[in-house]
């Protein structure tokens, strides 16, 4: 089927969430490219929005996930499952020694996050309930974490929002101290906002916020869904902070491409759940936690975190240079392979978005008039290249135009 009939039918039986997409119908592809029905090539700088760390229909991805379908896809809880146990002894001993438990996505880890937070308080009898985050965040699409994602836009509609939430400005100590009460149970936070346009923390702040958090017996959730699993040149984005939180969450890169969220607890935290506390269907099948253990292999066999932390630094290192020669570049962000190029007002990012598609590169936009990169972990030096070639070409277009 071509494209303009997948549109037709998309917009009779779709609910109209995404509006009009990119014109694009992927077909197939091969590490960080993928061909469209209309015979197209793409080079893939948004990685299915750093999820796709193998890049695109990785043979030995498959392979496993064949292996596995050819036995079981799904068994429950009610059983034990091998990949389940093997995949959460790998994160348990990745985090040094976190509990592991398994959903079937990023929202869904955040809201057990939160469930763990506050039954934690629960078992110890204090009243401590409330769940403090940034403005600019992302954290899901659930009611709990829309009630946690800072922006306006994502809450509005769905008013009244579950109880016991609030955000205060990002990156502002003085403005998280000022709203900490006796009912504060945690922090959660992004060390990187990837969907609020790739803004930094910094170490300073995430320091700081983490002394806060045990000066106050207060629990740190570092939300890690797209900041984990490699992506910003280390397993984990805290461990560049020289931080370790009470409870994280992880999700998009860990099945590279298979639905799976997890969240991760400091023993002592992650003990307050006791039978029947929480649960799920789906969670944590052979089948989703197959791909999370081929995929945590690949990447250590392929060093695809030192990938990312020099492939990063190689784009981040072209965009700064970029940065020298056109005015309408205002920020380079980001850490490994999640990065950030912000564009003066006078540029329209989704303009300059369609011009690179137009080149055959995919990029995408986030928060405020940033281009977000955020490739498979396999990207080539070639590919980094490329895409620097072409935003320097449209760059100069767009700037001669005004
Ligand atoms: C994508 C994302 C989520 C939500 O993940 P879903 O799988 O879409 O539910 C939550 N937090 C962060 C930081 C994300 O980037």
């Amino acid at each position: 089927m071509q494209l303009k009939e997948i549109q037709e039918i998309d917009k009779a039986c779709y609910m109209n969430t995404f509006g009009t997409r990119l014109p694009l119908l992927p077909v197939s592809g091969k590490g960080c490219r993928f061909q469209t029905a209309d015979g197209r090539e793409y080079t893939d700088f948004l990685g299915g929005i750093a999820v796709n760390v193998l890049g695109h229909a990785h043979p030995g991805l498959a392979r496993a996930l064949y292996a596995q379908a050819k036995s079981l896809v799904h068994v429950s809880n009610v059983m034990y499952n091998s990949p389940q146990t093997l995949l959460a002894q790998r994160l348990h001993a990745l985090s040094g020694g976190y509990k592991v438990f398994f959903g079937n996505s990023g929202a869904e880890a955040n809201e057990a996050a939160f469930k763990l937070a506050r039954i934690y308080f629960y078992r110890k009898g204090e009243e401590r309930y409330e769940i403090i985050s940034a403005q600019n965040s992302f954290h899901g699409r659930t009611l709990a974490t829309v009630a946690a994602t800072g922006q306006e836009k994502y809450q509005a509609p769905y008013r009244p929002l579950p109880a016991g939430f609030k955000q205060v400005p990002y990156a502002s100590l003085s403005a998280l101290k000022k709203a900490i009460t006796p009912q504060t149970a945690a922090i959660l936070l992004e060390t990187i906002q990837g969907e609020g346009g790739v803004i930094e923390g910094g170490k300073r702040y995430l320091q700081a916020v983490q002394s806060l958090c045990r000066e106050k017996g207060i629990l740190l959730i570092l939300d890690e869904i797209q900041t984990g699993i490699g992506r910003t040149g280390k397993m984990f984005s805290f461990e560049h902070y020289g931080i370790t939180p009470d409870i994280f969450t992880l999700a998009k890169g860990l099945g590279g491409g298979v639905p799976i969220g997890a969240v991760l607890a400091r023993p002592e935290v992650a003990d307050a759940f006791t039978p029947g506390d929480h649960g799920t269907t789906f969670g944590g099948n052979p089948l989703a936690c197959a791909a999370g253990l081929y995929v945590l292999s690949e990447i250590e066999k392929k060093k695809l975190v030192a990938r990312s932390r020099s492939m990063g630094y190689r784009l981040k290192k072209g965009l700064k240079e970029l940065a020298k020669k056109h005015p309408s570049i205002t920020g380079v962000r980001g850490l490994g392979l999640l990065v950030g190029l912000e564009l003066a007002e006078s540029v329209s990012g989704k303009a300059v978005v369609t011009k690179a598609l137009a080149a055959g590169y995919l990029i995408n936009c986030a928060g405020h008039n940033t281009l977000r990169f955020a490739p498979p972990l396999v990207v080539t030096r070639t590919e980094t290249d490329g895409l620097l070639a072409v935003l320097d070409k449209i760059l100069t277009e767009t700037e001669d135009l005004a």
